[in-house]
Order: structure tokens, then C-alpha cells, then sequence
């Protein structure tokens, strides 16, 4: 903690977003005509007290385990079981199933609110739950929605596999095989830089099923952790987010049941595209988080830092650079919350989401060199990921 915590708070009031001022409920909203159309910051009482508690949560009990879990390459049990047993692995997944029953913008700020301490720990939540979750709860028959759901809420994380080693970009130039065998399908290939396949309990894995149909044969099968076949490496040696396990999962003639296809037979290449367009959204709520944990490490120091008998929060090279980075913040949160509002709300938002991402990861790099040096000089886990997110952050997913 910077003690000009203290003595700055006048000044850091103005830098901090509402919920961080303080800001209740009713104030937040003071002014306010239900009638008016409504601002895009202006959060509805369950939305800011989930961010509220999640922001407790977060600073409170993960910010001391951060250093910890980053060269130890791993989330630490207490934080993932800490995450279940808050509700965190099934946001929006109805409660029938164990799950929070919550909207997808409160989704979106609690993956805001996590990245603003610990961006690993964001990642992990937001995979799962954009990804794994929502695929299970639009696709999945009522059958594998209470065998897994009720699982990713309450026991493991699930995994996304698409990416390869010579697919990225072009991901539905996939060479995973599913060759069918009776009523069974015989998985062969590998995939690469998956997240949360560390901890994995269950693994979403898109392979083609017909290659002669080119990208129509790939479909989407569940795979268990334990099935004979599948085997995990250890995880890569990131620059960044290094808590959040991302390794290479092989397949080798890994045997699943004919009814562990999730959704339709030869529709996967449409399912990974349409979710990788929400996926973007939460991409953009990681990157707003860890630039708010940035700013809220690197104002204080500012203030606190001493140069020709001032504060260097004084001179205006500085400020200048303060005012520009929080008006790119706010304009990235802006663009956030608005795909997310029109996604929840079953509007057009692919273009919206793609420019959120776009500019969210892109403000970083976007910045003077000055501020970026005493972000990264900043002791935060925030600021450790800024230098990785900018890349790192754009290539999650396509
Ligand atoms: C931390 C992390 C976690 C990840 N988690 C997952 C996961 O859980 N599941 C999963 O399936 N994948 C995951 N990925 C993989 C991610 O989706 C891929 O990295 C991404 O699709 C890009 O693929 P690539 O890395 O192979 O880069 P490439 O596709 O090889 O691209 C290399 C470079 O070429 C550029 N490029 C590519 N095509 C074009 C083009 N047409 N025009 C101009 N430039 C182009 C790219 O922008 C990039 O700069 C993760 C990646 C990272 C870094």
C-alpha cells in the first residue's frame, strides 16, 4: 500500500471510477430520470453491488496471493474454491444448475473487477464462464447441462480448445480428427495454449469429423479429464499472466460416446466463431480492469514520488499523460459496457464487441513512454501484465 493513500485521496478522488469514490447505489444514480434514456456507466443496484463485493473481494483476499501465485505459475487452491464457493464459475448460469443466474454485463464486471487486481485470476473466470459455460448452456441437452453445469459451478474449471500449433488465426484450418468407430468417435491431434487446462475438468474440443467436408466437418465434443488418451504439458512460460495455466493438450486415440458431441454434428466451426464474438467482450473487461489496477497503483505513486521538491503528479508532462490514459480508460469502458448491454439484451453487438477488444487492448500501447515506464515500475500485479497485455491480450482469441 502507498501511504499517499492518505494523504492524496482529495486528488485521487477525481481519477477513480464511481464505485471506487465511494459512490452508493443511490447516489451513483441521484439524478437520474427512469424515464431519460440511460447512461451506459449508470449501473443497476444488483450490477454495483456485485462489483462492489467482487472489488472487496478481489483487493482483500486474492491482491496478497498475486506475487505468490505469478512464480508459482498457478491460481492457488484457496482462490479457486474461493471462486466457486462466491458464485464466480457459473455467473449466468440459472440457478437450477447451481449457478448465479446473473446478467452477462455483471459477468463482464466481475471479470472488470478481478483484472483490476489479479488478471490471471480474470482470465481463468472469464474463459470459463464466456466460453465453456455458455456453450453448455445454449447447446447442451438438457442431459449434459445437469451432468456438467452443475460441475463448472460447484467442483472444475472447463477448457476451450480450438488453437493449434499451425491454426491460430486461421482456426478452422483445425487438423484435429474425430474419426467415427461405431457409436464412437477416436480423437487424435493437439492443441495449443489452453487456458485453464491445468485444472481442467472438462475440456470442449473442436475437431473435424469429416475432413472431406473441409471446415463443415468440425464439431464440438466433451471430453473428461480423466478420459484414456488425454494428457496436458505443462504450462507455457508466459511474460505475463503467468498464474493462468495455458498449455498444449494432446489427444491420442482419446474414445468418446457419440453423444458427447455438444450442439450439432459438423456446426462447431459455427459455434466457435459466434462465441469467440462474446468472448471478445470479456477480452475488453480484462483489459479496462488491469488499466483501472494500473491507474490506481500508479497515481499514488506519482504523488508520492519527489522530484525538485514536488510531487511529479504536479508537473503537467505528467498530469497530461494521466488525463489522456483515463480518457482512453473511460472511452474502453464505454465501448465495454455498450456491446455488453447490447448482447445482454439479444441486440446485434459482433462489431461493437470487436471494436471494445480492439481499443480496450489497445490503449496501452497507444501511450506516452514516460507514463508507461512509471506504470511498469509500479509494483502491481496490474502493471506486471500491462507490457504482456497489449499483445498477448489481442491474440487471446481471434
Ligand atoms: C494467453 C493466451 C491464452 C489463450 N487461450 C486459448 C484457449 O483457451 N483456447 C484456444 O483455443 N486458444 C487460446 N489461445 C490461442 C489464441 O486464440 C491464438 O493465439 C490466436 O488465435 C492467434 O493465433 P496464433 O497465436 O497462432 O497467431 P497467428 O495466427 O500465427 O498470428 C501471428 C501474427 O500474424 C497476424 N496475422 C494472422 N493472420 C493475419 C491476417 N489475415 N492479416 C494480418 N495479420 C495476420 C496476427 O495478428 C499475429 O500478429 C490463447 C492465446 C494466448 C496468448
Amino acid at each position: 500500500m502507498f501511504p499517499l493513500r492518505r494523504v492524496g485521496s482529495k486528488v485521487l478522488e477525481q481519477w477513480r471510477s464511481p464505485i471506487a469514490a465511494g459512490a452508493t447505489a443511490s447516489a451513483h444514480r441521484k439524478g437520474y430520470s427512469s424515464e431519460a434514456p440511460r447512461p451506459l456507466t449508470l449501473l443497476t443496484e444488483d450490477e454495483l453491488a456485485m462489483k462492489e463485493t467482487i472489488r472487496k473481494l478481489a483487493t482483500e483476499q486474492i491482491g496478497p496471493l498475486v506475487k505468490k501465485m505469478e512464480d508459482e505459475h498457478r491460481i492457488d487452491d484457496s482462490i479457486r474454491q474461493l471462486l466457486f464457493d462466491n458464485g464466480l464459475m457459473g455467473i449466468e448460469t440459472p440457478t437450477e444448475y447451481s449457478g448465479s443466474g446473473c446478467g452477462f454485463l455483471t459477468m463482464m464486471l466481475v471479470v472488470e473487477e478481478l483484472s483490476r487486481v489479479d488478471p490471471a485470476v480474470a482470465a481463468y473466470v472469464d474463459i470459463h464462464n464466456t466460453l465453456v459455460n455458455s456453450l453448455f448452456m445454449k447447446l447442451g441437452t438438457e442431459e449434459q447441462k445437469q451432468k456438467y453445469l452443475t460441475k463448472l459451478c460447484t467442483e472444475y474449471a472447463g477448457s476451450f480448445c480450438l488453437t493449434e500449433p499451425t491454426s491460430g488465426s486461421d482456426a478452422f484450418a483445425l487438423k484435429t480428427v474425430a474419426k467415427k468407430d461405431g457409436e464412437n468417435y477416436i480423437i487424435n491431434g493437439s492443441k495449443m495454449w489452453i487456458s485453464n487446462s491445468d485444472v481442467a475438468g472438462v475440456f470442449l474440443v473442436m475437431a473435424n469429423a469429416d475432413p472431406s467436408k473441409g471446415y463443415k466437418g468440425i464439431t464440438c465434443f466433451i471430453v473428461e479429464r480423466d478420459t484414456p488418451g488425454l494428457s496436458v504439458a505443462k504450462p507455457e512460460n508466459k511474460l505475463g499472466i503467468r498464474a493462468s495455466g495455458t498449455c498444449m493438450v494432446h489427444f491420442d486415440n482419446v474414445k468418446v460416446h457419440e453423444s458427447a458431441i455438444l450442439g450439432e454434428y459438423g456446426q462447431g466451426y459455427k459455434y466457435a466463431a459466434g462465441f469467440l464474438n462474446e468472448g471478445r467482450i470479456g477480452i475488453a473487461s480484462q483489459m479496462i480492469g488491469l488499466c483501472q489496477g494500473c491507474m490506481d497503483a500508479t497515481i499514488p505513486y506519482t504523488l508520492e514520488r519527489k522530484q525538485f521538491g514536488k510531487s511529479i503528479y504536479t508537473f503537467q508532462g505528467i498530469s497530461y499523460q494521466i488525463a489522456h490514459l483515463q480518457t482512453q480508460l473511460e472511452a474502453a469502458r464505454l465501448l465495454t459496457y455498450n456491446a455488453a448491454r447490447l448482447k445482454e439484451n439479444n441486440m446485434h453487438f459482433v462489431k461493437e464487441a470487436a471494436m471494445a477488444k480492439y481499443f480496450a487492448s489497445g490503449i496501452i500501447t497507444n501511450n506516452n513512454k514516460n507514463i508507461k515506464k512509471i506504470l511498469l515500475e509500479t509494483p502491481s500485479a496490474a502493471c506486471n501484465a500491462w507490457n504482456f497485455s497489449s499483445k498477448n491480450f489481442l491474440n487471446i482469441n481471434i
